[in-house]
């Protein structure tokens, strides 16, 4: 069993007030290890580091940031297999896809240690001829960052890669239920050699941390991943003191399979989509309409593949579902199944699950289930269930189809395929998503502009567009003699 400490003005550090929360493995419920929570002393001593650190860590020339986030990437490299076999411990996911998780956080680290080298700023011709116009960039300043469960490896690497690569100290809060990855990740900047107060780590209650960070005028910024419900409320709070906000919520994907898709390509990508993570992702097909001439063939396929998909914890070698993460999780998609099928959908396979071990809030298991004959106003069209279950719509017209997906308050991810290159392109364009993926079931990618329309969220994570949101404009006016 592990104990694990906070990590502020580079020192690891127990508890002051001696205060730990257990971390449960969701496979089983067995005790993963403890972690250190932190007061709000020591949410005000990270502030206090990270603001001194500012100075010092956003003038260094960018290729002297870049140079440390080389040697953490480097690190992180070599220690994949120590995050990832964490990351399954404290999160269920089979480790197969955790090393895959680990890795697409790696990239980000890579990418904004290139991209810290390409903060370019502007000259803009002025109107009168002894004016110059000078546009400068500047780091945004103290970010605190809050990151969610589902992806507790990555999701922490493209929250500070971008932020320490322009400048900006961060102060990471992982999720209560996965802090053990985010350690193992800050174990390495450290290693690598980051200066003191440029990444803290803080464990522990969401709302005092969350609280703390937020009334704190030396916070200039807060870059979120979660619930769409906490993200609102985070975003009331910053405005108090007018804080930099990026927001990457809840979101609800519609999948679209047209009649002249490919079919297998369509159901393979399909699987990558729905049962990874146990369908705990944001960006997961929350909702399958297909054309109605091609329904048929369609569910065979996906049912054939849904009932063969193995189930168990994450260590196993033959896994290739793990766990929910924990009983709120496994009722709520309970509930979303019976409630489909109260107002008439049709069960083609699955819609049940198990428990093992005997604590009541892990070791939840649901399996794959496919429900057809389903109508938008069931709470599984409109709402994330977060779990292994696709509800299928069928549709006739393209026009329906693109009213069908659009009509939702999220726009994260949306899925298309046909190979007809017209209707490809018409229908991605019509969209009111952030992201298409128009015959590809895994759009994600560090040097992408991963975010959503809508009440998905706000700004963009990935590619040089992630690195401007901690950043500033400034113009200088210089009037010449
Ligand atoms: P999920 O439903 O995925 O658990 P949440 O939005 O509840 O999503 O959690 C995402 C992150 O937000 C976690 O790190 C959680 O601790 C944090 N969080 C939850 N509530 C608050 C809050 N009131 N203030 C700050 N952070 C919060």
């Amino acid at each position: 069993m592990r104990t694990e400490k906070l990590y502020i003005k580079g020192q690891w550090k127990d508890s002051a007030a001696g205060d730990y929360f257990d971390v449960l493995n969701p496979a089983d419920g067995s005790l993963v290890g403890k972690m250190a929570a932190a007061g709000k002393e020591e949410v005000l001593e990270a502030i206090a580091a990270a603001d001194q650190a500012f100075e010092e860590w956003s003038n260094l020339p960018a290729q002297v940031r870049s140079g440390y986030m080389k040697k953490w990437h480097e690190l992180l490299q070599e220690k994949e297999e120590i995050i990832a076999r964490t990351l399954t411990a404290e999160q269920g996911k089979p480790l197969e896809e955790a090393l895959g998780e680990v890795r697409s956080g790696t990239s980000y680290v890579e990418w904004y240690a290139e991209e810290a080298k390409r903060v370019y700023g502007e000259t803009i011709p002025a109107s009168s001829s002894p004016k110059r116009i000078m546009v400068l960039r500047q780091p945004v300043g103290v970010t605190a960052a809050i990151t969610p469960w589902n992806f507790p490896a990555s999701m922490v690497a493209r929250k500070i890669s971008p932020a320490i690569a322009a400048g900006c100290p961060v102060i990471l809060k992982p999720a209560e239920k996965t802090p053990f990855s985010a350690v193992e990740i800050i174990k390495l900047a450290h290693e690598a050699g980051i200066p003191k107060g440029v990444i803290a780590l803080l464990a522990g209650s969401a709302e005092l941390i969350g609280d703390t960070l937020l009334e704190d005028r030396r916070v200039r910024k807060i870059t979120f991943t979660g619930s769409t419900d906490v993200g609102k409320a985070l975003m009331k709070q910053s405005a108090d003191t007018v804080k930099r906000v990026s927001l990457e919520l809840g979101g609800h994907a519609p999948y679209i399979v047209f009649d002249d898709a490919d079919l297998d390509k369509a159901a393979e990508e399909l699987m990558g989509v729905k049962i990874k993570n146990c369908g705990q992702t944001c960006v997961s097909a929350n909702r399958l309409y297909v054309q109605e001439s091609v329904e048929k063939e369609l569910v065979q396929k996906l049912s054939e593949a849904f009932s063969k998909i193995k189930i168990g914890n994450g260590f196993d070698k033959d896994t290739q579902m793990g766990p929910l993460i924990d009983g709120d999780a496994y009722r709520k998609v309970q509930e979303h199944v019976e409630d489909a099928l109260s107002k008439g959908a049709k069960l083609v396979t699955g819609g049940e699950g198990f428990h093992k071990g005997d604590h009541d809030q892990a070791g939840y298991y649901y399996k794959p289930t496919i429900l057809v004959d389903v109508t938008a106003d069931m709470k599984i069209m409109k709402e994330e269930t977060f779990g292994p279950v696709l509800p299928i719509q069928r549709f006739t017209t393209e026009e329906e189809a693109i009213q069908l997906a659009n009509n939702s308050r999220y726009g994260l991810a949306s899925y298309v395929f046909t190979e007809s290159l017209n209707r490809g392109i018409r229908v991605s364009e019509k969209l009111e998503f952030g992201i298409v993926g128009l015959n590809d079931g895994s759009p994600g990618t560090a040097q992408a502009p991963f975010g959503g329309f809508k009440e998905s969220g706000l700004e963009r994570e990935g590619g040089h567009f992630g690195i401007e949101s901690f950043l500033e404009v400034k113009y200088v006016s210089i009037s010449m003699k």
